[in-house]
């Protein structure tokens, strides 16, 4: 099953990937996780993404093209996979039709404004390993700490609400079209995600098919 997550930054999608992609066992693949991977590594591509991400902008699309292809050639990925941040442009989209990708469905996790901007100042994220947390909604077991590797959380610096409101413009211009272009193709799966996560995770394992 090859899935897409969309919705605005901090509309929960890349939790819901998570809980999908154990629950079927497939990856989730995360251009935001990649991305800032690199960036925390120096790599050439990192030092470019870096100044694009820090400012709330979206990556230059053949870069995060690029890292899309490498990524969907590993073995992991051969029995299905679910994007989570990618596409966000129309021409991201259109690249994945041209690579032969076929997609099932696509999730698009729907959240107001006023709710994001709420939620986002409570994400707290680990450094180490990636992994996301929320002060109210997803507190890990000890305050500050990570879960899984021990790490200290932090504040992302494009979760600041002044980068986040750029955010939010980023996303409804350039990203929202993709909800008329996948609607049209028939694939298209409205899930409503202002409620606790649980309500969300329900409805979305109930659109692809599975129990809670
Ligand atoms: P995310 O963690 O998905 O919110 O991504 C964090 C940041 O990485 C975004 O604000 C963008 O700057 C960049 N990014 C992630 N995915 C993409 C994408 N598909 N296209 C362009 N930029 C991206």
């Amino acid at each position: 099953m090859n899935l897409i997550f969309l919705g605005a930054p901090g509309a929960g999608k890349g939790t819901q990937a998570e809980i999908v992609s154990e629950k079927f066992n497939i990856p989730a693949v995360s251009t935001g996780n990649i991305i800032r991977e690199a960036m925390k590594n120096g790599t050439e591509m990192g030092t470019k993404a870096q100044e694009f991400v820090q400012k709330g902008e979206l990556v230059p699309d053949e870069v995060v093209i690029g890292i899309i292809k490498e990524r969907l050639a590993e073995s992991d990925c051969a029995n299905g996979f679910i994007l989570d941040g990618f596409p966000r442009t129309i021409p991201q989209a259109e690249a994945l039709i041209e690579m032969g990708v076929k997609i099932d469905k696509v999730i698009d996790i729907e959240v107001p404004d006023e709710k994001i901007a709420e939620r986002m100042s409570g994400r707290r994220v680990c450094p180490q390993c990636g992994a996301s947390y929320h002060i109210e909604y997803k507190k890990p077991k000890k305050e500050g700490i990570c879960n899984s590797c021990g790490s200290e959380l932090i504040i992302r610096k494009d979760d600041k609400p002044e980068v986040v409101l750029d955010r939010l413009n980023v996303y409804h211009t350039q990203t929202e079209p993709l909800i008329s272009f996948y609607k049209e193709k028939g694939i298209l799966v409205e899930i409503e995600g202002q409620e606790e996560v649980a309500d969300t995770t329900a409805l979305t394992l109930k659109a692809l098919g599975g129990n809670a």
